[in-house]
């Protein structure tokens, strides 16, 4: 099949990894469009295809891009993402992420929408009794996002059995940096991971970077995460979406480097990118981080035959950094 007569429509195409997957698609010569209702993403991030300005919770208007666009897949990216967030607040994530996926799986079905890619999550895990955490891991996650996250890929798994509808489930570990060449990236106005807010500690705007928890059982007592550079990660979801056109089985994979770094190695590599020895205080845990987070990848390599090439700390700092400065120059925390 020739990638310009695929359409694929991306819920979240105008957030962090979904604008990022835009691009991708949109370089390799797929058709685009982008339904998201920029709560979160912003019009400019969308640099390929049309963007449908919707809510997911929308049925009518979902029904309605569905039918004018008849797409081939559905990569679904809408969703939100802050972990203790979900904590404080559950409901809001059971509705937008999984009562919502619903509704998205529904109007595939409806349209007949065969292939499906998923943005899971690591969260799915809990705190996983093995490191590096493999898929076939029992699923028990200790927070609303996970859980959210993870009811949904059952909802996918019972759907691919009853009816002709085949998904790619990815789990992503601590998506970092940015676009290479510094197009498009991660903007938020109150920024909770920790690379970005070590980052913005480093430009001055955030007085102190806090360090949530130095009590976990790891080397230096604070958590571990492998983090995974956003365009390694976009690759993957082409690589998805070529296996399920091709005819793919349903299937879930990793998606993390196989490497961790504490939240204090993260820290001391970002006062090296930036040259900025910043400062850093020691603070409570924040509710609902497990303290070890590693991908056991083989299984993306091995079938998909993904190559990660920016597994490097330092490079993925540096593109974070390269990108936090476009946001100053660029103003884009002022525009929509
Ligand atoms: N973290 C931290 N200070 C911050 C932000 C995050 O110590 O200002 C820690 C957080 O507790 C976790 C790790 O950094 O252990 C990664 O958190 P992040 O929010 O980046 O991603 P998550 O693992 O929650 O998806």
């Amino acid at each position: 099949m020739k990638r310009s007569s695929v359409t694929v429509l991306v819920t979240g195409g105008a957030g962090y990894i979904g604008s990022s997957v835009v691009k991708a698609l949109g370089e390799a010569g797929y058709q685009v469009v982008t339904y998201d209702n920029l709560s979160t993403g912003h019009e400019w991030a969308v640099l390929y295809g049309e963007l449908v300005v919707a809510d997911i919770g929308d049925k009518d208007r979902l029904h309605a891009v569905f039918e004018r666009y008849r797409p081939q897949a559905v990569m679904h990216f809408a969703a939100h993402i802050v972990v203790p967030e979900s904590v404080r607040n559950p409901l809001k994530y059971y509705r937008n992420n999984t009562v919502n996926a619903v509704n998205l799986v529904e109007a595939c079905l409806r349209f007949g929408v065969k292939n499906f890619v998923f943005s899971s999550s690591a969260a799915v895990y809990g705190i996983p009794q093995e490191i590096p955490v493999r898929e076939e891991a029992p699923l028990a996650p200790i927070n609303p996002y996970g859980q959210s996250k993870a009811m949904v890929e059952r909802i996918l798994t019972d759907c691919a059995k009853a009816h002709p509808f085949r998904y790619v489930s990815l789990r992503y570990f601590n998506v970092a940096g940015a676009d290479t060449q510094a197009k498009i990236g991660q903007v938020s106005p109150e920024p909770t991971h920790l690379i970005v807010r070590a980052l913005k500690t480093a430009m001055g705007q955030i007085d102190r970077l806090e360090i949530y928890g130095t009590d976990y059982p790891t080397p230096d007592g604070t958590c571990i995460r492998d983090y995974i550079h956003v365009e390694d990660l976009s690759r993957a979801h082409l690589l998805a979406l070529e296996y399920l056109l091709s005819g793919g089985e349903s299937v879930i994979f990793n998606c993390g480097y196989g490497q961790g770094y504490s939240v204090r190695e993260v820290v001391e590599k970002a006062k090296e990118v930036t040259g900025v020895d910043f400062p850093v205080v020691e603070a409570g845990r924040r509710p609902g981080d497990p303290p070890v987070l590693v991908a056991e990848s083989s299984k993306i390599r091995r079938m998909l035959g993904w190559k990660p090439r920016y597994h490097d700390l330092g490079f993925i700092i540096e593109t974070a950094w390269e990108w936090e400065k476009q946001v100053v120059a660029r103003r884009l925390w002022c525009i929509s």
